[in-house]
């Protein structure tokens, strides 16, 4: 991600002027937006990973200073960014390389990660990663508590830092917190699985608000909240707040979103032109329609069904064959984790059989692409691909799904999006997927390629609507505005009502 200036950011920053002022931001979440490797002579070396949450959350915390709080293994790093003219500190806890294996890849994505997707076969708990979990989670809470003042926002990102806000309250932070919530929150059925749900659900109910990304994830949290530990419910007009031992906590479904403006920008840009010219010609896409997946090689993604599903289109409608390609970016993620190379195998062998059996000279149906694409080449084969193919099994929103739409400038291409994924309550208008059944997967696909010209626009045209609706700025404002309304005794007297 290359620095730039940006209007994201710009009404959360109005916002959070008027409701909280002289607040810094403290953020904590997992990775850093920053960091600092060696250069091939051993001179620093800045790299800003890409990523939504990142590129959201950069230039607020520019524009308020204050403390990004991330955790790597091996040594801890301390920055000053932006390095070329630094605004705020990004401090990464180091953490011994075998506390942070059973922290992250053990507790949180082999155990959190599944059950929250309703994968439950494939959760492991295991007590020694739950150790390393409460110890990581204990190491964010004690340098969040050192760096931030009453008046700053304390705001927590997602599954890695369930602990945080109760270990935070029990150092004596008295500040508002926000804790956001990225994946599904699953059915009280589900958590039960999960031995230390309880402690689990009392230490976020120490953060004054909590997000997710849909309203069947609030319902879910509130329902747990209320048979696991007893809390009450009160259904307000503006939302569910939950008592407990005490202490308020507000619940709010706040889809997460993309910089829309920035996603346009790259799609009108003369560059793009020309990239999207070598993409087609290197293709080969003058006589045939392209089919596009862009994920992450996750389970929870439906990658293999998908592909079956592909393959079972091209069974059923022969004049199809010779005339449709699958283009499966698939970026490799958490290869640590045998589940995770189990399935890039699964993927690999799908495209392998797919061609075997259907290709012939001159037409490959399937492409898989396994490497990590820059936005800028994503959003070109956004722009050339005639359907987007989202089929998550569980998804906690689905950001490509947004980009792409954000990305059809011209109002064309389709969206077949699965109806499990967070993102389906905001894009009704997608053509829905339903994605265990490679047989309906083919009929989806299908219908979307066969539908008229008038349909798929007016659907995108809608599509288009929904996602400017709601961008990663109006999200910002959205939590903003929710924790001001959660801390209704902080209510300074420079404050703005909400
Ligand atoms: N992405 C990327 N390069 C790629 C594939 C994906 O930068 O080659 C980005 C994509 O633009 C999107 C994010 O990764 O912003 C994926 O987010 P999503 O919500 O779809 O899934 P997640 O990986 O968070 O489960």
């Amino acid at each position: 991600m290359a620095a730039r200036a940006s209007s994201t950011g710009a009404s959360a920053e109005n916002l959070m002027r008027g409701l909280f002022p002289g607040a810094r931001l403290i953020v904590a979440a997992n990775r850093a937006p920053y960091r600092q490797a060696a250069g091939l002579h051993g001179e620093p070396r800045w790299e800003r990973p890409a990523g939504g949450l990142t590129a959201a959350l950069d230039p607020l915390m520019q524009r308020f200073g204050g403390v990004w709080v991330a955790a790597q293994p091996g040594s801890a790093q301390e920055l000053s960014v932006p390095p070329e003219e630094p605004r705020y500190q990004v401090e990464v806890l180091g953490i011994h390389p075998e506390v942070y294996r059973a922290y992250y890849s053990g507790y949180a994505n082999s155990g959190l990660w599944p059950l929250c997707h309703n994968l439950v076969e494939r959760a492991h708990f295991r007590p020694s990663d739950w150790i390393a979990y409460r110890q990581v989670n204990r190491l964010f809470a004690e340098r969040i508590a050192e760096v931030a003042r009453p008046e700053d926002i304390v705001f927590l990102h997602d599954y890695q830092l369930a602990m945080v806000p109760g270990y935070l309250r029990g150092l004596g932070y008295s500040g508002p917190i926000a804790h956001f919530w990225h994946i599904p929150w699953p059915p009280t059925v589900v958590l039960r699985l999960l031995p230390e749900r309880r402690l689990l659900l009392q230490g976020l109910l120490e953060a004054d608000w909590l997000g997710f990304q849909t309203e069947d994830s609030v319902d879910a949290f509130a329902s747990a909240a209320r048979k696991e530990l007893g809390a009450r419910v009160l259904r307000e007009a503006d939302g569910i707040r939950l008592l407990y031992q005490g202490r308020m906590t507000s619940l709010a479904a706040v889809p997460i979103s993309i910089d829309a403006a920035r996603v346009e920008e790259i799609a009108r840009a003369a560059v793009t032109k020309e990239r999207i010219e070598k993409f087609r010609a290197h293709l080969g896409l003058e006589d045939s329609a392209l089919l596009l997946g862009v994920d992450r090689l996750d389970y929870t993604k439906g990658i293999p069904a998908r592909l079956d599903g592909f393959a079972r289109m091209l069974a059923r409608y022969p004049s199809l064959q010779g005339k449709v390609q699958f283009l499966q970016i698939g970026v490799p993620s958490r290869r640590e984790i045998p589940d995770y190379r189990r399935l890039a195998a699964a993927v690999r062998r799908r495209a392998q059989d797919i061609n075997r059996r259907y290709g012939k000279p001159g037409w490959r149906p399937v492409r898989l692409i396994e490497r990590n694409l820059r936005l800028d080449q994503l959003v070109a084969l956004y722009r050339i691909a005639d359907i987007a193919v989202v089929s998550s099994l569980y998804d906690g929103l689905n950001l490509v799904a947004k980009e792409y739409v954000a990305a059809r400038v011209d109002n064309g291409g389709a969206l077949c999006l699965s109806e499990t994924a967070g993102a389906y309550q905001e894009l009704r208008d997608a053509f829905p997927l339903s994605p265990l059944s490679p047989e309906r997967i083919a009929e989806g696909l299908a219908r979307a390629l066969f539908a008229s010209e008038e349909e798929r626009t007016r659907r995108m045209t809608a599509l288009r609507a929904a996602v400017a609706r709601n961008t990663i700025d109006t999200w910002l404002g959205r939590v903003v505005q929710g924790l001001r309304s959660a801390v209704p005794q902080l209510s300074g007297e420079n404050a703005t009502p909400v």
